[in-house]
């Protein structure tokens, strides 16, 4: 029970990695915060958690609306008392070609992904420069690091993420927080279940381990950095692809 007694406010947390990640923690004493964009699908989630015995609280709020953002963490704050972990996982695709990409679609991607963890790091670390105590993981993407036909948008606010993380770790480092990225590879949940076959095959070809990973694998590399034996690790990006960029 290494997160006995610490609350852990896990965003996109419904479905795929953000549920995994809730699940690990919570399974390692930790009370829950999550938060998504339909309350229905959250609900689910939290009541199959309260079934496994984790404390799980659930609130609808969309990332990307400060307003939200802020109310959401002052109710888990007045709730729970603390916020010690905060994961920024919300995200979303909209792939095209740069030269048919619309406005909108850079825009919703650049919003959610990158917008979406300024939102929620700036409301949370006010609490946790208070408590001189905070962890904070956000989830990139091995296309941040290395690119990817069609995903200019996505790539572009994963790579994002990398420079806001370093910068923010630099920021409150005497403070007793950490800010870290892990960049996941492929990884199976809906948001990869979209692709196509041929598009899932070529990405099996450029994997090492040729297979893809699973939710699971990435939350427990998430509980890593939250936990003590990670806390002299800030401003890094640690990979979990299988080896399919090195
Ligand atoms: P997912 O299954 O699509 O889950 C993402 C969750 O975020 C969904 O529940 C989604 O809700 C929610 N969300 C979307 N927009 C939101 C908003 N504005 N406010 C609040 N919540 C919002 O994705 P995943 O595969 O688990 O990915 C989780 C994270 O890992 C993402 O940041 C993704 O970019 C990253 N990642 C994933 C992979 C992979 O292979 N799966 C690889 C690298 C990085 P709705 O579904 O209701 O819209």
């Amino acid at each position: 029970m290494i997160f006995k007694e610490k609350v852990t406010l896990i965003t996109g947390a419904s479905q795929g990695i953000g549920e995994a990640i809730a699940e690990e923690f919570g399974r390692a004493g930790a009370t829950v915060v999550l938060v998504d964009i339909q309350k229905g699908k959250l609900d689910q989630v939290a009541s199959r958690l309260a079934g496994m015995g984790i404390r799980a609280i659930a609130y609808e709020a969309d990332v990307t609306k400060s307003s939200q953002v802020t109310e959401v963490t002052e109710e888990a704050i007045k709730s729970q008392g603390r916020i010690d972990h905060l994961i920024n996982n919300a995200g979303i695709t909209r792939d095209s070609l740069l030269l048919r990409m619309k406005e909108e679609d850079w825009d919703s991607v650049v919003g959610v992904n990158l917008k979406g963890s300024f939102n929620f790091t700036r409301a949370v670390l006010k609490h946790m420069f208070s408590a001189r105590y905070g962890r904070i993981v956000n989830i990139s993407s091995v296309v941040g690091l290395m690119g990817n036909f069609g995903q200019s948008n996505y790539a572009a606010s994963k790579a994002g993420l990398i420079g806001f993380s370093k910068s923010v770790a630099r920021e409150v480092a005497t403070r007793g927080i950490t800010v870290n990225c892990v960049a996941p590879g492929y990884i199976g949940t809906s948001m990869t279940e979209k692709l196509s076959q041929d598009v899932q095959k070529a990405f099996l070809e450029i994997i090492p381990m040729r297979r893809f990973g699973l939710p699971v694998e990435v939350a427990r590399v998430v509980k890593f950095l939250c936990s003590e034996d990670a806390a002299y690790i800030t401003g890094q990006v640690i990979n979990v692809n299988g080896g399919m960029y090195m």
